[in-house]
C-alpha cells in the first residue's frame, strides 16, 4: 500500500522492521486469541523484545528515545499487517505522563524495567462506571492515611474498561485528593499515581474482566482501601488533570495512526479480493460500483494520514497539537471505520467468515470511534476551543 510521498528512509526502515516481526504473527494466530479472548502474550513480547514498546522511552533510562512520529509508524504498521496493537498501545501513550511529570527517582526506577520488558506499563485507569466522558466527576479517593504520618495513601473506589489490567505490572490510576467541593478550581484536586499492581492484588484490589466484541483484555478494577506509599504520587498532588490531558495529544495521534493502519489493511484486502472474485464472469472490482467506495476510502485515509503526520509534526517539534491530535484522531477513526464497512460490503457474504479476518478487524476498528475519547467530544473541543463557540456541558 502506498504509504506518505516522501517518508524518510529512517521511519521506512522503522516500518519494514515492524512488518517483519508481524509477519510472524498471522490472521491464524489473531483468530485463536480471538476465539479465546485470550492476551496475545507471545506478540506484546517479540515487540518488547524488538524494543518497539520501548521507543518513547529515552535512550539514557534503556529506550530508544524516538519520535512520536516513529512511534506512529510502529503502531500503524502493527495494524496494517493485520494485528491488533491494542494489546500493547497504551505503554506507549501512557509514557508521555511519566517522563512528563514523574521524578527522577520514579523514571530511575522504572523506566529501564519497562524498556527491558521486566515490567509492563499497560493500564490506564481513569474512566468510571458512573462518571463517564465526565471525568472531572470521578468518584474514586485517594486520601492521606494519618496511621503512618502521610507516608501512605489509601484508595477507595472503582474503574471501568481499564484495558490489560489483568496483563500490566502498572497501573497509570486517576484519584480524588481533594473533594470537589473543597477544590481550589474544578480541574484541580484530581492525582496521578503510579501503582505496582502486583502488589496490590489481593491487597485491597480485585480486577475483573469484562467480555467485550472484540479481544481487548478490559476489566473493572475495584479499589477496597489499598494502600499505596506516598512516593507513588507522579508530580504534584491535585495537578492530574492537567497531567492527563497533556498526555492525551500523544494519546490521540498515536490512536490515529492505528486507525490508519487499519484502513490500509481493509483497503488492500477489498482491493485484493474485487481483483480475484469473479461474478457473472468478471472480477467484481470491474464494476464501479464496487471499485469507487475501495477508491473514496483510499482518499479518505490519505487525507487524514497526512493531518496525523502534521500532528505528529508540531507535537515533535514541541509544539501544542491540540487541535490538530484532535482533528487526526476525528478523521482517522472515521476513515478506518468507512474501509471497515466498505470492506465487509466487497467481500459480501465472505467478509462475515471467520477465516477472512475481515469481521474481526472490522470489530476491532469500531472501537476507536468510541475510545479513548468519542467523534462527539471532540467536535466539542473543536467548536468550543478552536472555533470559539459557547460551551455546550
Ligand atoms: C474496549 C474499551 C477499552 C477502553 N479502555 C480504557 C482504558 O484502558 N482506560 C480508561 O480509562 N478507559 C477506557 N475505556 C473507556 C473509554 O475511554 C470510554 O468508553 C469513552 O471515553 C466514552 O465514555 P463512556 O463510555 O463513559 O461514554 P459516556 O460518557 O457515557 O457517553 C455515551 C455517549 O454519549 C455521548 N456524550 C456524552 N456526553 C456528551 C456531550 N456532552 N455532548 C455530546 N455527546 C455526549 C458520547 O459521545 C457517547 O457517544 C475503554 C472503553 C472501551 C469500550
Amino acid at each position: 500500500m502506498t504509504t506518505s510521498a516522501h517518508e524518510p528512509e529512517e521511519l521506512a526502515e522503522i516500518r519494514r522492521a515492524v512488518r517483519a516481526l508481524c509477519d510472524g504473527f498471522p490472521g491464524e494466530y489473531w483468530r485463536a486469541k480471538d476465539a479465546s479472548r485470550e492476551y496475545p502474550a507471545e506478540f506484546v513480547d517479540a515487540l518488547t523484545r524488538a524494543g518497539f514498546l520501548a521507543a518513547l522511552i529515552p535512550v539514557e533510562h534503556g529506550g530508544s528515545g524516538l519520535s512520536l512520529a516513529a512511534a506512529c509508524i510502529i503502531m500503524e504498521e502493527i495494524q496494517a499487517s493485520g494485528c491488533n496493537g491494542s494489546s500493547a498501545h497504551a505503554q506507549m501513550y501512557i509514557m508521555n505522563t511519566l517522563l512528563r511529570y514523574g521524578s527522577p527517582e520514579q523514571k530511575a526506577a522504572y523506566l529501564p524495567r519497562i524498556a527491558s520488558g521486566e515490567l509492563r506499563l499497560q493500564a490506564f485507569g481513569v474512566s468510571e462506571p458512573t462518571s463517564g466522558t465526565d471525568t472531572l466527576s470521578l468518584k474514586t479517593r485517594a486520601v492521606r492515611a494519618k496511621d503512618t504520618g502521610g507516608d501512605h495513601y489509601i484508595i477507595s473506589g472503582q474503574k471501568i474498561w481499564t484495558s490489560r489490567a489483568e496483563y500490566s505490572d502498572l497501573m497509570l490510576l486517576l484519584a480524588r485528593t481533594t473533594p470537589r467541593e473543597e477544590a481550589a478550581s474544578k480541574t484541580e484536586g484530581l492525582s496521578i499515581f503510579l501503582v505496582d499492581m502486583q502488589a496490590a492484588l489481593g491487597n485491597g484490589m480485585t480486577v475483573k474482566p469484562i467480555r467485550t466484541m472484540m479481544n481487548h483484555s478490559s476489566c473493572e478494577v475495584f479499589f477496597d482501601d489499598l494502600r499505596i506509599p506516598a512516593s507513588a504520587l507522579v508530580g504534584e498532588e491535585g495537578k492530574g488533570f492537567r497531567y492527563i490531558l497533556s498526555g492525551m495529544n500523544a494519546e490521540r495521534i498515536l490512536i490515529a495512526a492505528e486507525c490508519i493502519g487499519d484502513a490500509k489493511w481493509f483497503i488492500e484486502k477489498a482491493t485484493g479480493y474485487a481483483k480475484d472474485r469473479s461474478v457473472f464472469a468478471r472480477p467484481i472490482g470491474q464494476n464501479q460500483g464496487v471499485q469507487f467506495p475501495i477508491a473514496r476510502c483510499y482518499a479518505q485515509m490519505r487525507a487524514a494520514e497526512l493531518m496525523v503526520h502534521h500532528a505528529a509534526r508540531v507535537y515533535d517539534e514541541g509544539g501544542n497539537p491540540g487541535e490538530e491530535a484532535n482533528m487526526a484522531k476525528l478523521l482517522a477513526s472515521e476513515a478506518s471505520w468507512a474501509a471497515a464497512d466498505m470492506c465487509v460490503q466487497t467481500f459480501g457474504g465472505f467478509g462475515f467468515a471467520e477465516e477472512y479476518d475481515v469481521e474481526r478487524k472490522f470489530r476491532e476498528a469500531r472501537l476507536y470511534t468510541v475510545a479513548p475519547i468519542s467523534t462527539n467530544l471532540i467536535l466539542s473541543y473543536l467548536a468550543e476551543h478552536v472555533l470559539g463557540l459557547p460551551r455546550s456541558y
